[in-house]
């Protein structure tokens, strides 16, 4: 079924670990590993668990400004119980109500997993304060922080997608996202803790913000739903999966539908056309305009040249955009200018002595390009090459030869490519032989 949904064109597969035990997920992980390797496709996993450091599931107990907070051995911090309150070196709160009636002075507190000892140093009961001295020095983190943190090395494979499920997430959105790589618009728990009449504008709200971040976001639940059972969707839910695109989705997710429904296949199959059927209604060139009205000022010389591929590409109607890239930033900043033409994401290897070097870790940048809207990776492995300009060119020719082979050009169409020679950003129209 792995290898079907690959075919049928699923390109991330999600791991809900609200469900399952870890045994369950390693053999689905096997398998999806496995029916890869057998379809020569990639895709990669979604690991969505519930993670909680400073902050209870309303979003409160936040550090200000999502900034982790220096302690210092022997400085006198406050603890209070108001867990509207955002905290920072001289206040941190816990949401234990009764804390100020159940500690005295010269109480221990232990925080963060035991890391920060406090002593009670005096309680106002009234006020739902404590007031303690913190005996080692010690950085208090928040959500994501700790979470990057707690991945070590791996964090650099890692991205970080959130997922904002209540109110007090989407307040809270601008912050959250500015911490995250991708977002996910859960519209299932949503639901439940926001009016249902309201959900529309906050998925909205956030795609357009991620949109405008260049973050990845994906539009979930209930998307096709009916399809549980049925081996055709609803018109609403057609048009639901379909208006997610037109909102600016990168990608658009399937719960039950494909993880407990009758039709998996179908599901994916029947959501990969509607995502098609809508893209090509797309204005590309009024997408365009409007996310350069949003970008920042200055630009950074990477941004600006991302955009100038898009605005060439759009105005030669090109078929493709290709990019020749190491750690992926540069696909992803074309991805973020929305062209109306696939993005051939090529990721070339570090050139490490004479030959290409390819480890496991270097197909991350590959396959997190998935979640982005329009681009397509591919892994350019290689042999002994004389130079860094004869390298570029093979790997040029390289992936124009795939690209046909992919059916994403042919002979005479026009391709704009983007890469670097030395020190030099290029961008030039290459006319497909
Ligand atoms: P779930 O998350 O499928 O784990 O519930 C998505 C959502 O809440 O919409």
């Amino acid at each position: 079924m792995a290898e079907k949904l690959l075919r049928a064109g699923m390109n991330v597969a999600r791991f809900n670990f609200s469900h399952g035990s870890h045994e369950y997920h390693q053999e689905t992980l096997d398998n999806l590993r496995k029916a890869m390797e057998n379809t020569a496709s990639s895709a990669p996993s979604c690991f969505d668990t519930k993670l909680r450091t400073c902050r209870d599931r309303k979003s409160n107990g936040l550090l200000e400004g999502w900034k982790p907070v220096q302690l210092k051995q022997g400085q006198e911090i406050l603890v209070s119980t108001d867990y509207d309150i955002k905290g920072d070196e001289k206040m941190i709160c816990m949401s234990y109500k009764k804390l100020a009636e159940d500690v005295f002075p010269g109480s221990v507190i232990l925080c963060a997993d035991g890391t920060i000892t406090f002593t009670v140093l005096a309680c106002d009961k009234a006020k739902g304060l404590v007031r303690c001295r913190c005996e080692n020095t010690a950085m208090i983190g928040s959500d994501l922080v700790e979470v990057r943190k707690l991945l070590g090395e791996h964090a650099k494979s890692i991205l970080l997608m959130s997922k904002v499920e209540n109110q007090e997430g989407v307040a809270n959105f601008d912050e959250i996202l500015a911490n995250s790589d991708a977002f996910m618009v859960a519209r299932g728990d949503l639901g439940m803790e926001i009016p249902i009449e309201k959900i529309f504008l906050a998925q909205k709200v956030m795609i357009y913000k991620c949109n405008i971040h260049g973050k990845p976001v994906v539009t979930a639940t209930q998307m096709l739903e009916s399809m549980i059972k049925s081996p055709r969707p609803t018109r609403a839910e057609a048009t639901d999966v379909a208006n997610a695109v037109l909102d600016g989705t990168d990608c658009v997710m399937l719960s039950g539908e494909t993880a407990a429904g009758a039709y998996p296949e179908l599901a994916v199959a029947t959501m990969a056309k509607i995502c098609l059927e809508a893209e090509s209604t797309i204005d590309y060139s009024d997408v365009f305009k409007r996310i350069m009205s949003n970008a920042p000022v200055p630009m950074s010389p990477l941004e600006s040249l991302a955009s100038s591929a898009v605005r060439t590409a759009n105005s030669a109607k090109a078929a493709l955009i290709l990019v020749l890239t190491r750690g992926g930033s540069t696909a992803k900043l074309v991805a973020k200018y929305r062209p109306g033409m696939p993005i051939l994401s090529v990721v070339v290897p570090e050139i490490k002595t004479d030959s290409f070097d390819w480890s496991c870790s270097d197909e991350s940048p590959a396959r997190h390009s998935l979640i982005f809207r329009g681009l397509v990776p591919i892994l350019c492995a290689g042999s002994a090459r004389a130079s860094h300009e004869e390298s570029t060119e093979e790997a040029l020719e390289f992936s124009l030869e795939h690209a046909k082979t992919k059916g994403l050009c042919k002979a005479g169409d026009a391709v704009v490519a983007l890469h670097r020679i030395g020190t030099a950003s290029i961008i030039k129209i290459v006319t497909v032989k």
